[in-house]
């Protein structure tokens, strides 16, 4: 299905724009920031902040910026105060919004304790191997291992966390040259996003919200999925495969597109 861009459709969006009440789901690697090509790169033009900003001090307009990166890292990033952060793909929920249960929490972490201790131990004498520790997800990157160990400690990490696999104690999902470990039960971003909207909405009826999403990942797709039926959703880029409805081209229609919004919530004439 053919589908179109948000910036050619905004007369359609007014009605639901001037809902009550808003709530915007950003992504920020891809969707806010353009892609680098190391992850601390990343970092808002002085636009976007200030386009980002200002949507937040809109009454009832919530601002919600939705990550792979850790809650510290994305919040570090961005620094802006009133935006609500959710980090690593919806695992780490704004505070009084905890969904793990703080006995499965200790039991994972005492997990990956062991696991750390177990690799540090067998590959020691492999230099280029990188820990990445966000609490609920452990990352084991092996990009900068020599390309003649690859295979070797691939094999050595596999061996070490099959048993954990099997016993189903942990979910592993490989990505470009990192093994991804997550507790053992289904979490992702559209149980993020369906938590935060009845937080949000609390005794009011949906139908006064207007709810968007704005992502271009893979782990998206779940709040694609989640939002479909209840609001807007766009993904950055052109893509073949997508549960979104509408598309937005880059970070810069992004901006646009955000911008629009600032104007039509303050009453300014919107020229195009
Ligand atoms: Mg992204």
């Amino acid at each position: 299905m053919k589908k179109d861009n948000v910036l050619k459709i905004l007369n359609r969006l007014a009605t639901l724009l001037k809902k009550k009440e808003l709530i915007l789901f950003l992504d920020y690697d891809g969707t806010l920031t353009p892609i680098v090509s190391h992850p601390d790169k990343a970092i808002l033009s002085l636009k976007m902040r200030k386009l980002l900003n200002k949507l937040t001090f809109l009454k009832r307009v919530t601002v919600v910026l939705i990550s792979g990166r850790s809650l510290a890292d994305l919040k570090n990033k961005v620094k802006l105060k009133k935006v609500v952060y959710v980090g690593t793909h919806g695992y780490e929920l704004p505070e009084g919004m905890i969904f793990l249960r703080s006995d499965i929490f200790a039991k994972q972490r005492f997990l990956y304790g062991f696991i750390k201790n177990r690799l540090k131990r067998t590959l020691e004498s492999t230099p280029g191997l990188l820990l990445e520790d966000k609490k609920i997800i452990l990352s084991i990157h092996y990009r900068m291992v020599a390309e003649d160990k690859k295979e070797y400690v691939k094999r050595e990490i596999f061996g070490i966390l099959s048993p954990f696999v099997k016993q189903k104690k942990l979910l592993l999902r490989q990505g470009k040259e990192v093994f991804e470990l997550r507790p053992y039960f289904s979490w992702n971003k559209g149980k993020a996003v369906k938590k935060i909207i009845n937080e949000v909405k609390g005794e009011k009826s949906i139908k006064k919200m207007a709810v968007i999403y704005v992502g271009d990942d893979e782990t998206d797709e779940d709040a694609f999925r989640e939002i479909s039926s209840k609001g807007l959703t766009i993904c950055v880029g052109l893509k073949e495969k997508t549960l979104a409805k509408y598309f937005l081209n880059d970070v810069d229609e992004v901006g646009k597109f955000l911008d629009f919004i600032v104007k039509l919530k303050t009453g300014k004439r919107i020229k195009w």
